[in-house]
């Protein structure tokens, strides 16, 4: 990065307790490998690429499961599953299966009937839980009878729902039997941005907290900061090698290199040496970098 503030080994160096970082780096396999990989067998190195973090995947390259008006369903492996709409840009929404029970992350912006669509996938019970509450990934919780979101500042449970609402504290883990999720906090896009870390499996489900190439920063640029390190820190330490994000096309996935980007830009844009280019919105500044979107706001440089 030619803004760089700081060098990728010094940022490696800053945070404690990640030895291997500079190992893991190096050892990134595909995200087709990883996607095809049995619970702790991803085999680092199996499918040399180039660069395996830059993911060429199409949606096309994965089985059709159905199609319909709403939404479009991807069966991305034996247990997990990837909707997308088209309401807004492209939102996706995972159903992710263990032995016991499912669990549904995100429910689109407005898909009929979604709760009969996922039933088809898998024949265990259903749980739903939501990486944030904006409208294209809640919109259609009112599906279900029950749902856990994040209690955060400013959030509301989605207008007009009447069921059961639980919330989910940082590091809450969900077993489904044979397949853990641990919830992992990182806002900065909302204050109630979660993710989802599969540790086993070396994947996460990051909703928008990254951005899917184009991060939408609406709290401090700070508060992104310290989310950002704790998330690059915890990639590192649990081997995640891929968080698939909130709109989802196949190729911007988040990576540890997305998220030191990010963090780097943060950091830039905080100590005054980056400044993005004027933008309209409340998110009035944009800096780009190889890409990837970075939105914020002048009067969030705090
Ligand atoms: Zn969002």
């Amino acid at each position: 990065m030619k803004t760089e503030n700081i060098s990728r080994r010094q940022a490696i160096r800053k945070m404690t307790t990640v030895a291997a970082a500079a190992a893991v780096c190096s050892q990134v396999p595909s995200l087709a490998s990883v996607l095809a990989a049995e619970p702790e067998s991803a085999d680092a190195g199996s499918q040399p690429q180039d660069d395996p973090r830059v993911s060429t995947l199409k949606m096309e390259d994965f089985p059709l499961v159905y199609e319909g008006p709403d939404v479009v369903f991807h069966k991305l492996n034996d247990h997990l599953w990837i909707g997308n709409g088209h309401l807004m840009y492209n939102e996706s929404i995972y159903l992710v299966e263990g032995q016991k029970s499912a669990l549904l992350i995100d429910t689109g912006t407005r898909i009929a009937d979604l709760d009969k669509i996922v039933a088809r996938f898998t024949d265990k019970p259903i749980d739903v839980a939501l990486t944030h509450t904006h409208g294209d990934h809640a919109g259609s919780v009112g599906c279900f009878d029950h749902f856990w979101m994040t209690q955060a500042e400013g959030i509301r449970v989605p207008r007009g729902y009447n069921g059961k609402v639980s919330y989910m504290e940082n590091g809450k883990k969900f077993d489904l039997g044979g397949r853990t999720l641990e919830v992992f906090y990182a806002p900065g896009h909302t204050t109630d941005s979660v993710l989802f870390i599969d540790e086993a499996n070396h994947i996460g489900i990051s909703g928008d907290a990254f951005g899917s190439t184009n991060l939408l920063m609406n709290l401090d640029v700070s508060t992104f900061l310290a989310s950002a390190r704790a998330t690059l820190k915890m990639m590192y330490e649990k081997q995640i090698y891929y968080m698939l994000p909130g709109h989802f096309d196949g190729t911007n996935a988040e990576t540890t290199k997305r998220v030191f980007d990010l963090m780097n830009i943060a950091q830039g844009v905080l100590d005054g040496k980056l400044e993005g280019k004027p933008a309209q919105g409340n998110l009035n500044r944009i800096y780009t970098y190889q890409g990837v979107r970075f939105n914020y706001s002048d009067k969030r440089v705090r």
